[in-house]
């Protein structure tokens, strides 16, 4: 039968482009819900979406801060039956913790981390009353391993991680699937507005040494990783629709196989130790190791597309 599919946050990048590709889904499996914040952002979705608009795909409002919206907008839904819940709202934010304000890191994580709360809250009694139902959630390979000068951001995706890898357990009692998908770099919105809100960053909060090494080592080398090892949002999307279509869903995804070796570190050494020397060296000792390695993983990257 098919299955009725909420995304949140589908003005843009990802979340536009797993609920267009849901809509697409080639046996017509899937009814999609693509909701986002401000409908009067809706422009690019519904070019997207095509003639699929208003047959496999609707668009809705709901803000993932607002639990009056979320409600609104699920008991608009026949029998409110939500099959699938794609949470894919976020935010993102980069720069020293001393420029950052309280204020702006309790909105993000009212986003990422109470967001998904709200949204589980709401579809998790249904679902379990159906005893079926699948919570996809768009993690961050940040949710497994923190990056410098993302310390917050990090913060709420390992926060993301936690709350599903515990619900996951009491969720499969109830036949429930739950999957965090995982990606690395991703080519959107996100990546220009963290930029710009970087660029914009009031850095005179924060000590020279801080300030530059944010400027002049960590900008670069996040560009770099992102032109290098970025994906696009339609690769991202393609990969969700194969685990929510999947017969036995996974706990984890990571869409990005050239960034599995930095997670990797991690559950190679429990003290911790090998991953934060590793980070380090990349980014302040070894330029030419670092620029060597992406030059490899270019290689492999060009060679897997040519197959
Ligand atoms: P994006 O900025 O293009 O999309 C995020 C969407 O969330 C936007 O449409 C935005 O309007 C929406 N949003 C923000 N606050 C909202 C709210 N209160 N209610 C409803 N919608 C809201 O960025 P993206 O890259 O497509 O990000 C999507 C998800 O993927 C995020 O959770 C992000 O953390 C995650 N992610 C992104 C990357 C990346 O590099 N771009 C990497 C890993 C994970």
């Amino acid at each position: 039968g098919t299955r009725r599919v909420l995304v949140t946050g589908c003005s843009s990048g990802i979340g536009l482009a797993v609920a267009v590709r849901l809509a697409k889904d080639e046996t017509k499996r899937f009814k999609v819900v693509a909701t986002m914040r401000d409908l009067e952002k809706r422009g690019p979705l519904e070019k997207a979406a095509g003639d699929l608009l208003n047959k496999t795909l609707v668009i809705q409002k709901l803000d993932a801060c607002c639990e009056e919206s979320i409600k609104e907008c699920i008991n608009s839904i026949p029998n409110r039956q939500v099959d699938v819940l794609v949470n894919n709202a976020g935010i993102g934010m980069i720069g020293p913790l001393e420029c950052q304000s309280i204020t702006s890191m309790k909105e993000l994580f009212e986003v990422n981390f109470f967001g998904l709360v709200r949204l589980v809250k709401e579809v998790l009694p249904d679902m379990k009353q159906r005893q079926s139902g699948h919570i996809v959630v768009m993690s961050s390979v940040m949710g497994i391993q923190g990056l410098l000068f993302n310390d917050i951001y990090s913060a709420s995706k390992f926060a993301v991680e936690g709350f599903c890898e515990s619900l996951a357990v009491q969720a499969m009692k109830f036949n429930i699937k739950t999957t965090l998908v995982e990606p690395g770099p991703v080519m959107t919105e996100f990546e220009r507005k963290v930029y710009e809100d970087a660029e914009n960053t009031d850095l005179s909060e924060t000590d020279e040494e801080t300030a530059r090494i944010f400027r002049d080592i960590y900008l670069p080398y996040s560009r770099k990783v992102f032109t290098t090892l970025g994906q696009t949002p339609e690769d991202v999307a393609e990969q969700t629709h194969k685990v929510i279509t999947a017969k036995e869903p996974p706990l984890r995804h990571q869409t990005n196989r050239l960034y599995m070796p930095m997670t990797a570190l991690k559950h190679a050494d429990p003290t911790g130790r090998l991953p934060l020397e590793a980070f380090y060296k990349m980014i302040f000792k070894h330029d030419a190791v670092f620029n060597a390695t992406l030059g490899i993983l270019r290689m492999m990257n060009r060679r897997k597309g040519n197959k």
